[in-house]
């Protein structure tokens, strides 16, 4: 059996579901992804989702072959497909085949495929008991060199910090820009509590404008919380009330330590913990 999975337009067998070694995709990492989830039959913030798809693609140069809406379509109906009702989805636009050369323009035919598949996420433990992290020596690409609010298939600057925090035995590192601001996480947007205001970096600072980064703020502004979206430096972490990520996988999860700093009580925080309740909420269409 296996997956069905959109490829060009057409759902293929994931056995099928083929690319090939000279996509500049693969080449160069040279392309632009989306990773969505879906909470009870529905695609969540797709609108969002596709849209920031096609502004990453618009920087890179990368001309998508379908409509919005089309493309919409396609991932409903790849959800459909696989009967994902609670799961999540990969949307993929490879710049396409070419040839060894760095030049995009000379690649046609840009590769678009959408895997929707169930996920795997962090155990239930980290969101009950919170994580830890640590702060990554490697800084986040300089927004003047790679904008990180483009979503592209280019992930090692991320990759090498991951690697930072797993040979620390943590699952999760924070990264700071070339001025020694807080960045981003490796894959989720970073979040302090502070008395009844929340802090998150704004994100000129270096990070994706994080679909959940997002939704959490207006939830926070819901419950009458102060959001500032200000720098925040590696003190900040350290003393803050509460700490948390968000993020599409991650959704809202508490830190409760970061390089031998306990948080707080080194429990996730009364905030965070509302606010993931609000997502869970949102998410699954509990609330408007
Ligand atoms: N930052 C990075 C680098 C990411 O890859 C992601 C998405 N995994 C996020 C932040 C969070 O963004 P979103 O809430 O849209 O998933």
């Amino acid at each position: 059996m296996g997956l069905k999975v959109w490829l060009n337009g057409e759902l293929v067998d994931q056995k099928d579901a083929r690319i090939s070694v000279f996509d500049h995709g693969l080449l160069y990492g040279d392309g632009v992804f989306e990773g969505i989830r879906v909470y009870n039959g529905r695609v969540f913030e797709l609108d969002a989702h596709i849209k920031r798809l096609y502004q990453s693609a618009k920087v890179i140069r990368l001309g998508i072959s379908i409509p919005p809406q089309q493309l919409s379509k396609a991932v409903e109906q790849t959800c459909n497909a696989n009967s994902v009702k609670d799961g999540y989805v990969r949307l993929v636009i490879t710049r396409g085949i070419g040839t060894l050369g760095l030049n995009p323009f000379i690649c046609k035919n840009p590769q678009i495929f959408i895997i929707a598949d169930n996920i795997q996420l962090y155990p239930e433990e980290f969101y009950e008991k919170g994580m830890k992290v640590i702060s990554a020596n490697t800084v986040r690409n300089h927004p003047l060199s790679l904008p990180p609010q483009i979503k592209s298939l280019n992930y090692l600057n991320n990759i090498l910090a991951k690697i930072e925090a797993l040979d620390s035995n943590v699952p999760e590192a924070i990264m700071y820009n070339h001025q020694g601001y807080v960045a981003e996480a490796t894959g989720d947007n970073v979040f302090i509590v502070r008395k009844n205001a929340i802090y998150t970096p704004p994100v000129e600072s270096g990070s994706l404008e994080g679909i959940t980064r997002e939704v959490v703020i207006e939830l926070a502004k819901k419950e009458n919380l102060q959001v500032v979206e200000t720098d925040l430096v590696q003190f900040n972490l350290y003393t803050a009330d509460e700490l948390f990520l968000t993020g599409t996988a991650a959704e809202v999860i508490g830190i409760v330590e970061i390089d031998g700093r306990v948080i707080d009580d080194g429990k996730p925080g009364q905030i965070t913990k509302l606010l993931r309740k609000r997502f869970f909420e949102y998410a699954h269409g509990k609330t408007q």
